[in-house]
């Protein structure tokens, strides 16, 4: 069902400042919907109207054809998971995930066949007297989502619920979730700031910045398609190059001028005409680097360059690029066995060249999201893959240890 979850027009301030502002989104009924965003952008908020915790100043929350904008949150047939998981301690793991249905007044036999089944989904059933204190932080989660879950919301709200775990956990219970969401079928709406985590788990999502929305779309839509500069320098990583239309081409390309870079062609949507000021993203991945200079293909754009830093990242290695007053970055993926190469490294000579398709022209562009965009130094990437987690450990967890 289409518009089974929607935000018209919604607004919301504390004060004077507007954490949500004219907010306008349409879920559909069983998708996974992603709130993205960086800290303090409203995605919580947002999270927070809909649960019924915070009022909107203006606009309607609809859910399933009901206006539940001022019902008591209790009302509402929505449920939360917390970044905190916020179990019970002094419950067990089957008491917690029987609380709501105890509260709601269910028989005995409902609530044993209903957090049976939970358990059953979670793969808890091993650890169903355990108390919280007991079970590994992944499996804390999966309990609250199973808490969450076991009076069968229309919507699960997900509030940054795998933050607190390590990055291989992370990855782990993203895999766990789209299964849950698969069993269950329900509408997930899920706020996250970690890109990554948005883009495997969502069919849409809608990208936030300071209460607006910036993009709503598919992951793919928006990773190649970004409408802005904050789009494009927020989901990945990219390159900004301002130029101006030379030349309208056949095929909707256009030809532009780069200060101290050559003229470089680009897919035009048509709307763009000669003088025209523009702004072209070029993701790093898309940007191919060699020693030698490419064969000459009228749709490559190339441009020489020395390699001035590089960040070893395991399955691919990120360059920066000297060309004249421009740094470039280029993501390489590592196709062969590296100690065997002899791998481009610093103050190499290189060629860089991207196709004409995959420089797009932004519609909003602000100097300011560049920021985002900066040279790590040397092994700061890898400090989140090492991770750093002090609760039990996952798989001792499951194998029962600590019991
Ligand atoms: P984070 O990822 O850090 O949680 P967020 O995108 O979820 O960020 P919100 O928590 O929605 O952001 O907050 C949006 C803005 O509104 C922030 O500037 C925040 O300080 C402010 N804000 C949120 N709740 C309140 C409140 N109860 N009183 C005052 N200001 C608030």
């Amino acid at each position: 069902m289409k518009d089974f979850l929607i935000f018209d027009g919604i607004h919301k301030s504390f004060g004077q400042y507007k954490a949500v502002d004219n907010v306008t989104i349409s879920i559909n009924q069983g998708e996974v919907f992603s709130l993205l965003g960086p800290s303090g952008c409203g995605k919580t908020t947002l999270l927070r109207l809909c649960a019924g915790l915070e009022s909107p100043d203006a606009g309607r929350i609809i859910l399933n054809g009901t206006d539940i904008s001022n019902l008591p949150p209790n009302r509402r047939k929505v449920n939360t998971v917390f970044q905190n998981y916020a179990l019970f301690p002094h419950m067990s793991v089957r008491e917690n995930i029987a609380f709501g249905l105890k509260v709601a007044g269910k028989s005995r036999s409902e609530i044993k066949k209903d957090v049976d089944a939970m358990l059953d989904l979670i793969q808890m059933s091993d650890h169903a007297d355990k108390r919280p204190a007991l079970i590994s932080g992944g499996q804390k989660q999966r309990v609250a989502i199973a808490r969450a879950l076991v009076n069968k919301p229309q919507v699960l709200l997900l509030d940054e619920p795998l933050a607190a775990l390590d990055l291989k956990l992370r990855q782990r219970m993203l895999i766990e979730l789209d299964q849950i969401h698969d069993e269950v079928g329900i509408t997930f709406l899920f706020v996250t700031h970690d890109q990554s985590e948005a883009m495997s788990l969502s069919d849409r999502m809608a990208v936030m910045n300071e209460g607006k929305i910036e993009q709503i779309g598919r992951p793919v839509e928006i990773y190649e398609s970004p409408v802005s500069s904050f789009t494009a320098a927020f989901i990945g990583d990219t390159n900004f190059f301002d130029g101006q239309v030379i030349e309208i081409l056949p095929e909707n390309y256009s030809l532009l001028s780069i200060d101290g870079l050559p003229d470089a062609l680009c897919f035009n949507d048509t709307t763009r005409t000669v003088g025209d000021m523009v702004h072209v993203s070029v993701r790093p991945e898309k940007i191919m680097m060699q020693r030698q200079s490419p064969p000459d293909d009228h749709k490559m754009n190339t441009i020489k360059g020395v390699v001035e830093n590089l960040v070893y990242l395991g399955g691919s290695t990120k360059y920066w690029v000297r060309s004249g007053e421009w740094m470039i970055s280029a993501q390489q993926q590592h196709h062969h066995f590296q100690l065997d190469e002899k791998p481009l490294t610093w103050d190499d000579e290189v060629w860089l060249s991207w196709h004409a398709d995959d420089g797009f022209m932004l519609e909003r562009y602000d100097l300011d999201d560049e920021k985002m965009l900066t040279m790590p130094e040397d092994g700061d990437l890898l400090a989140e893959d090492i991770g750093d987690s002090e609760e039990i450990d996952d798989d001792e967890a499951e194998s029962g240890a600590g019991s």
